[in-house]
């Protein structure tokens, strides 16, 4: 495939102005304090209206944990530390024997539970990690991510200490709970401090706890239901007004997060821009979508959105497209680009078109930034996109962050206007605007379902072979077979019988890979596996002989699961080609 001239007059109609503007006005701005996050959101609307692009503005109230202050004072020294979003609020500060946990580097920015992963081996049962924690204050190289918070909480400890990797100290989030919460979510809320330091004072407090030191924690949090601005601006298709792909980032930022996320608005708005002024030459419509409550809120924006349009979402949209830290210095590679695999092959081509020579790898999305579709179940790609080659993050020995292109700026209040990068900006408002007017103009939506029945054997194959013939997944199989030999007739249907069984896939597809929880609600924000309820098979050769029945029964569950939802798709597709 090749950029037709349709496209390329869509393409070339893009421009610095409008978006570098933005960019340069947010680089002076902090946009995480609730105020002063309304406050950027009247400079997007007032861009907008200046290029007369219509724009709607919500005001919902959501759940955010806004950071005031934090240290920790050990051995007489008062250390510099940040608390993550979520943190348990103690102004009057918790004093607890400090205990090390060694970390696998490898899972520092992982959202991992798994003990194996987090400690790199150096801790193997949960009985030998408590004994450890208990009535402890952790301190433990990694960034206080909530699979870590609420692990050490379940283990007895009283707090955590999460030792960056630099000599910086990043922000963050440390709960589990995705969007504000619901009554079902209120028990994960974290019920302990947590602080960053950074690499200097962290090795202090660790030799600290090695020589069997203790440590104050102190945070103090700002907890609450805050009226927050979300504009939304909705640019209807000419033959097909009501379906529509959602465009959308978040706006509020760490310090002024110019890489994080000022960039990915300023794309949003040129695409606001374009696609509003050629609206006249697209079939689909686009809605385009920026976001409150990411950093402290825990996408708090886009969560409530889903709700708030969950019936609309479901009915009408094609895919959802995410938009962070784009046009960052140096992000010439497109390595790690995120994908389902229904749209990677649609994201790949569209990079691949915009940059011959790119690097590109699609994987599988994080559970993570503003992905708070997946239990409706849309098509989705892209989170962050372009990023720095590997070679180059290894010449500057940048350690592994997750945003700002992979400047280690990401987070902290170095992520100011160096970050950005214009040329790389345009690239990458071109890879975004090329990729969504191949869905919005497509006879036929371009989403790949065979391409995931492939998936989705290759994830039960992984799963047999790791249970080492301790899970039958035969029947598992068997249904993926089918649905994918039902595609293959897909092709003759007439093309809205065919459209509309591509789109009513995602809704039975996303969610049977990426949740756990049931449609309309929301998951934790730590990792799902591939096919959740097939996963426990391959930790059957790792579990105790007392929850091998127990986990035979999970896995009847779950293959019931995916084996009805594999039918139901099948009838889907059949009932198109019929
Ligand atoms: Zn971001």
């Amino acid at each position: 495939m090749s950029i037709t001239a349709d496209e390329q007059r869509f393409l070339d109609a893009i421009t610095l102005d409008a978006p570098w503007d933005l960019v340069t006005t947010f680089a002076g701005m902090h946009r995480w304090r609730p105020d002063d996050v309304n406050t950027a959101c009247d400079v997007i609307v007032d861009r907008l209206r200046k290029h007369g692009v219509p724009v709607e503005v919500h005001a919902p109230e959501i759940c955010l944990s806004v950071p005031h202050d934090a240290s920790v004072t050990a051995g007489g020294v008062k250390y510099r530390a940040k608390p993550p979003s979520s943190a348990l609020s103690v102004p009057e500060g918790r004093t607890a024997p400090l205990v090390m946990l060694n970390a696998n580097p490898k899972a520092l920015r992982s959202y991992n539970r798994d003990i194996t992963t987090l400690f790199g081996g150096t801790i193997t049962s949960v009985e030998e990690v408590k004994q450890k924690v208990a009535g402890k204050i952790v301190v433990m190289q990694g960034f206080g991510n909530p699979a870590l918070t609420s692990l050490i909480e379940e283990w007895g400890g009283v707090g955590l200490i999460a030792v960056n990797p630099g000599i910086d100290i990043h922000w963050g989030t440390c709960t589990t709970i995705w969007g504000s919460p619901d009554l079902h979510d209120l028990p994960r809320k974290p019920k302990i401090p947590v602080v960053a330091v950074n690499n200097p004072d962290g090795q202090k407090l660790m030799a600290l706890a090695e020589a069997g030191g203790e440590a104050t924690i102190r945070t103090v949090m700002e907890e609450g239901w805050f009226a927050q601005k979300i504009p939304v601006v909705t640019i209807p298709g000419t033959e097909d007004p009501d379906k529509y792909v959602l465009l959308h980032g978040h706006y509020d930022s760490w310090e002024v997060g110019v890489g994080d996320n000022a960039t990915g608005d300023a794309t949003m708005l040129e695409l606001a821009r374009v696609l509003w002024a050629n609206r006249a030459k697209i079939k689909r419509g686009v809605k385009i979508a920026w976001w409150p409550g990411h950093s402290t809120g825990r996408y708090a924006g886009s969560t409530w959105f889903t709700d708030a349009f969950a019936i609309d979402l479901d009915e009408n949209c094609l895919a959802q497209v995410n938009c962070d830290s784009p046009g960052c210095r140096w992000a010439t590679s497109y390595h790690e680009t995120r994908a389902f695999t229904e749209s990677a092959a649609l994201a790949a081509q569209a990079i691949r078109d915009v940059v011959p020579d790119a690097d590109i790898r699609t994987m599988r999305p994080p559970q993570a930034g503003d992905y708070s579709f997946n239990n409706i179940g849309l098509p989705s790609f892209l989170m962050l996109s372009s990023t720095m080659p590997e070679a180059l993050r290894h010449e500057k020995g940048y350690y592994d962050v997750s945003g700002c292109g992979a400047n280690i700026a990401w987070h902290t209040e170095n992520d100011t206007l160096e970050i950005a990068d214009q040329n790389v900006l345009v690239t990458d408002m071109k890879i975004y605007l090329l990729s969504i007017l191949r869905i919005i103009n497509a006879d036929v939506l371009p989403f790949d379902w065979t391409a995931t029945c492939d998936e989705f054997t290759a994830t039960i194959a992984s799963y047999e072979a790791a249970s080492k013939g301790g899970a039958d997944l035969s029947a598992a199989r068997a249904a993926v077979a089918e649905l994918k030999a039902a595609l293959a007739g897909l092709g003759a249907a007439p093309v809205a019988a065919r459209n509309e069984a591509v789109q009513d896939l995602a809704r039975i597809l996303v969610p049977i890979n990426y949740t756990r929880e049931p449609r309309f609600a929301h998951d934790p924000a730590y990792t799902v596996p591939p096919l959740p309820g097939l996963a426990v098979a391959a930790e059957l050769t790792q579990l105790a002989a007392d929850l091998q029945k127990p986990a035979q029964v999970e896995l009847m569950r779950g293959q019931n699961r995916f084996v009805a939802a594999m039918r139901a798709a099948t009838k889907r597709v059949k009932q198109a080609s019929a």
